[in-house]
């Protein structure tokens, strides 16, 4: 039995595309992350917008029976479009500059093109905002775009008699554009979403998620600096798991592998938020210990020594470290100066029974040797030839 009143069916059928018109506005990213390039091509966008309103316009007052008071509002729109260009030159990083700037942009075309007997529909005035919108802004500014102009256009057409739009063309143009504009949309989302797969393959390690060598290595830079700057303490530790070869041997790989995703969701857990932990080689990991001096480094790692041995003591293969760790000391010191001094300590822990914590200060043949590379870690670096 039919439960829909006859004129309930038509709703029905548009429900479906409501809901989907919602989606396409609420879902994913919306407005992608602008860097200085997008806003300069915003005002270079912006320029040809308003440049060829501009032009429009003039052409439009040189028709020889056209009304130039007919203009006036289309001026002020110019003027304030302007304004917001300039705006846009003078302050590039204000986002609600550059929307307010192309909402006008979008009511100042489509008023010229309701009103302004020269002007047809020609796609060329709304196709290159509307597609700069899409690219740039996102799905909410698109959506608030069209309706911007879609208002001002039937504004217009009403208080002008709708004698100046010929429907048969505009219609196809306009929908042509917007469909230009949602592909841009389109491809632009999925170039963010592959480069943010890109960026996050390249700098995360795969098996442990934690950030990789290369990540560490940028991370450790930047802290060094922030610490030179604020006098603040920083250290380093690097974390090596012991026996692990053992590990494999007895339990297979997979097993090995389970192992080290479990040390490094311990790591993680163990880490304050100043800190930043790294998985540097194969069962190897490093830790920048932010506002921690060597002192308050030990303390930490003391505390992961414990935490790794409680938390795997029931696990097929229960866990053990040893922690290398030493403190920027002196201004001058590099990175290499402190993986060197924090690999030192390591050594010293392996070799003195394993499963312990040794703090080393950066020592001075350590700087002498800072040749200015990266320094492979020492028990990493390949064993010489067999003679
Ligand atoms: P030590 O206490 O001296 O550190 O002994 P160790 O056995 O841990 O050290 P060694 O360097 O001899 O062996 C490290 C082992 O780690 C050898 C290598 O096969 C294993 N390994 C490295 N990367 C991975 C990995 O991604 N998965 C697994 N399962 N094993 C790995
Ligand atoms: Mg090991
Ligand atoms: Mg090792």
């Amino acid at each position: 039995m039919d439960q829909f009143a006859p004129l309930d069916r038509p709703l029905l059928v548009l429900t479906p595309l409501f809901n989907r018109a919602r989606r396409l506005l609420t879902e994913g990213r919306s407005t992608k992350a602008l860097t200085p390039e997008d806003f300069h091509q915003m005002r270079l966008t912006g320029s040809v917008e308003y440049l060829a309103g501009a032009v429009t316009l003039t052409l439009a007052t040189l028709v020889p029976d056209a009304d130039t008071s007919d203009h006036s509002a289309l001026l002020v729109l110019a003027l304030i479009g302007v304004l917001l260009s300039a705006l846009r030159y003078t302050a590039p990083q204000r986002l609600a500059v550059v929307r307010a700037s192309i909402l006008v942009g979008f009511v100042y075309i489509a008023s010229i093109v309701a009103v302004a007997t020269p002007v047809g529909p020609t796609p060329f005035f709304f196709l290159w905002p509307m597609l700069t919108t899409a690219y740039f802004l996102g799905r909410r500014d698109l959506a608030a775009y069209t309706a911007g102009f879609s208002l001002a256009l039937l504004i217009g057409l009403l208080g002008n008699g709708g004698v100046n739009i010929v429907p048969v063309m505009f219609g196809p143009t306009f929908s042509v554009v917007l469909i230009a504009s949602l592909l841009v949309l389109a491809v632009r989302e999925r170039v963010d979403g592959l480069m943010g797969d890109l960026a996050y393959t390249a700098s995360t390690d795969m098996l442990t998620d934690l950030p990789n060598r290369r990540t560490f290595e940028a991370a450790c830079d930047a802290a060094i600096e922030r610490s030179r700057r604020s006098k603040a303490p920083m250290s380093l530790a690097i974390i090596d798991l012991d026996h692990f070869k053992a590990i494999n041997d007895r339990l297979g790989h997979a097993e090995g592998d389970r192992a080290l995703r479990r040390f490094a969701t311990i790591l993680r857990e163990q880490c304050r938020a100043v800190d930043f932990p790294a998985r540097i080689g194969g069962e190897e990991f490093a830790v920048v210990l932010g506002e921690a001096d060597g002192e308050q480094a030990r303390i930490l790692a003391e505390a992961l020594l414990a935490r790794v041995k409680e938390a795997t003591a029931h696990d097929p293969a229960p866990l053990s470290v040893s922690i290398g760790i030493t403190e920027l000391h002196d201004a001058s010191d590099t990175q290499d100066v402190l993986l060197l001094a924090a690999d030192r300590a390591l050594y010293e822990a392996k070799n003195t029974g394993r499963g312990k914590v040794v703090v080393a200060v950066p020592v001075p043949e350590a700087r002498a040797m800072h040749t200015g590379h990266r320094l492979e870690l020492l028990h990493s670096a390949p064993l010489p030839p067999a003679a």
